[in-house]
């Protein structure tokens, strides 16, 4: 039985590295990866080896006999991705091999070996990491500003899709690669500044992702009950920063504006049943907000039509296996307008899904979600807080209005500028050739910058393709070090150790995150895979319980000083 690729793909196309007869696309050399909703396995031609399944960091691959019955769409979709063959058909292995993944090779050379801050502890700082740490010697830093590492992993992937979160077994096994040390804890650009990090490395590797949110300038969203979906994911999550948010669950009906991967995410959070997410890692206050919750209706609201819709096919697939998703009539006649003229067949799949959905009239029998379309948002309505929208029909001068009492805007995240480095406000990218931070001025890269991930190509893609986002950058790194482009540091390794210390004392190791890691998972008990610290102060206590090195670190240690 073939193997087949389900919703968590997260497209970093380690399986693509691993299957042995080239079935798995688009692969990362082909012109379709970059935008691919997913990567599929050709059925015809899979020998059911297995190999995609070891290689794959989200348990997102399975063989067809051994799904579940709401990842059985997968196995059409799989297959859709290939040219129509009859059922029993099998195809040969093809004469083109899959391809190599190109490790930067860092030439010897006289002077210091390798070493690169890593800012960020993300996927795009994870992969960048790993990639680095293939060639023996090179050092890497990694910095990152909360005590808990791994980004929108742990702060943006919503709680119920823990497969997608078993990446971080990948990014663990990074951080005991030799070479690698975190400094958690430490803020650059407030603790440290890129002129501090520049004289202990060769180069300063940004994958700081894109923090913000892009803002929706429309009257009225000021009032209580606004809001961001990022916003709330974070809290979901428990983001220390997010931790006191206050969340407007007391009307019936939440809007939200967008209708992109994050709109779905919220959606299905505020419409699944408590008790099911008393199951994940949730953050403790949103399980006890959304156990009071009075919302019953969740709007997802496109400006523009079904054909158009943000979301991926594998992530409205999932939504609708587990939850109920409705159309009015009207809508519905949106979908089949456009059913009847889409072109290409992922946007036709995608409203064959549209065109199957429950109807909106039909009594609801527990909280669900409606998706609709072509309609702008023009204000926010409400005097002491939010009561509604009040939006336009795209491209008309006819009102609609929605009541609602928690108005979210998901139009997507925006980056932010770094301490130090130009910045496009315009893209909201800091600009770089390759990853290689470029002066727009001059036109020539900043010397020693670097960066990856959504803040060097802006916020779209999947946790996997990070991997070859990351890899490009690394490989152009690597390059300009053999090239001699890259200044020695200046300073001993002990030097930075110490540096670090005097300016965050309170800084957390690779020993310090284990530690608060530990007692998370303790604390999740029998039911969950863990109950997450949501104060700085906790984390850090927990990270103090750490035990000390063994006695031989140490004095390796003080020798090195
Ligand atoms: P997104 O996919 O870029 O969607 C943004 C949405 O906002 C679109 O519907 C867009 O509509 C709408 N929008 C933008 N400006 C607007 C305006 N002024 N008024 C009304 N609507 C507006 O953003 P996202 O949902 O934040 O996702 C970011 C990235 O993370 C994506 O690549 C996504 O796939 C990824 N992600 C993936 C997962 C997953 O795989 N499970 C989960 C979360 C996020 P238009 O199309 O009309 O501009």
């Amino acid at each position: 039985m073939p193997h087949v690729i389900t919703q968590s793909c997260c497209s970093d196309g380690s399986c693509v590295y691993a299957c042995p007869v080239n079935c798995i696309h688009p692969s990362p050399d082909e012109p379709g990866f970059a935008t691919a909703e997913m990567l599929y396995i050709d059925p015809a031609a899979c020998v059911d080896c297995g190999a995609c399944v070891s290689a794959c960091p989200v348990g997102a691959i399975a063989p067809e006999t051994r799904l579940d019955p709401q990842q059985l769409p997968f196995v059409a979709l799989n297959a859709a991705f290939y040219p129509d063959r009859a059922p029993d058909e099998k195809v040969p292995p093809t004469s083109k091999l899959a391809p190599v993944i190109e490790a930067p090779r860092v030439d010897s050379r006289s002077g210091r070996p390798l070493t690169v801050a890593v800012v960020g502890s993300g996927p795009a700082a994870m992969y960048a990491a790993d990639e680095l740490l293939t060639q023996r010697g090179v050092q890497v830093n990694v910095f990152e500003k909360l005590p808990t590492p791994y980004g929108l992993v742990r702060a943006g992937v919503a709680p119920d899709h823990q497969s997608t979160k078993r990446v971080t077994r990948l990014f663990d096994k990074v951080t005991r690669l030799p070479g690698f040390t975190f400094y958690l804890n430490v803020d650059v650009g407030t603790d440290l500044t890129h002129a501090d990090l520049l004289t202990h490395h060769h180069a300063v590797l940004y994958a700081v992702g894109a923090p913000d949110d892009r803002r929706l300038d429309i009257e009225g969203m000021d009032l209580p009950g606004t809001g961001t979906a990022t916003e709330m994911v974070a809290w979901i999550n428990g983001h220390p920063d997010f931790s006191d948010l206050s969340i407007e669950l007391s009307h019936e009906r939440a809007v939200i504006i967008g209708n992109g991967n994050v709109a779905l995410d919220v959606a299905r959070i505020l419409t699944t049943d408590p008790n099911t997410l008393a199951r994940t890692d949730i953050a403790d206050h949103a399980l006890g907000a959304l156990r009071d919750s009075k919302v019953t209706e969740v709007v997802i609201v496109a400006r523009r039509g079904p054909a158009q819709s943000a979301f991926t096919l594998p992530e409205l697939i999932g939504l609708t296996s587990t939850g109920e998703v409705v159309l009015d009539a009207a809508d519905r006649d949106l979908v089949l307008r456009d059913l009847a003229s889409v072109e290409d067949a992922l946007t036709r799949n995608k409203l064959e899904v549209l065109s199957k959905l429950g109807d909106a009239s039909a009594p609801a029998t527990r909280p669900r979600i409606r998706l609709t379309y072509g309609l702008t948002p023009s204000r926010v309505i409400g005097t002491e807080r939010a009561e509604g929208v009040e939006f336009t029909v795209t491209g008309t001068d006819e009102v609609r209005v929605l009541p609602a009492g928690a108005v979210l805007t998901s139009i997507g995240y925006r980056g932010k500028p770094i301490r130090d480095l130009p910045f496009d406000e315009n893209a909201a990218v800091v600009p770089n050739d390759g990853g290689r931070v470029v002066d727009p001025a001059s036109g020539h890269p900043v010397r020693g910058s670097y960066v990856a991930g959504w803040i060097k190509r802006g916020p779209t893609g999947f946790i996997g393709t990070n991997k070859s986002c990351a890899a490009q950058t690394v490989r152009n790194l690597v390059d300009d070090y053999n090239a001699g482009l890259l200044d020695d540091p200046v300073s001993k390794p002990a030097a930075l150790e110490r540096l670090v210390r005097s300016r965050r004392p309170d800084v957390v190791d690779a020993a310090g995150w284990q530690a608060i890691d530990a007692a998370e998972v303790a604390r999740g008990g029998e039911d969950r895979p863990r109950r997450k610290f949501t104060a700085v102060a906790d984390m850090l206590a927990a990270a103090a319980a750490a035990p000390a090195p063994p006695l031989r670190e140490r004095l390796l240690a003080g020798l090195r000083r």
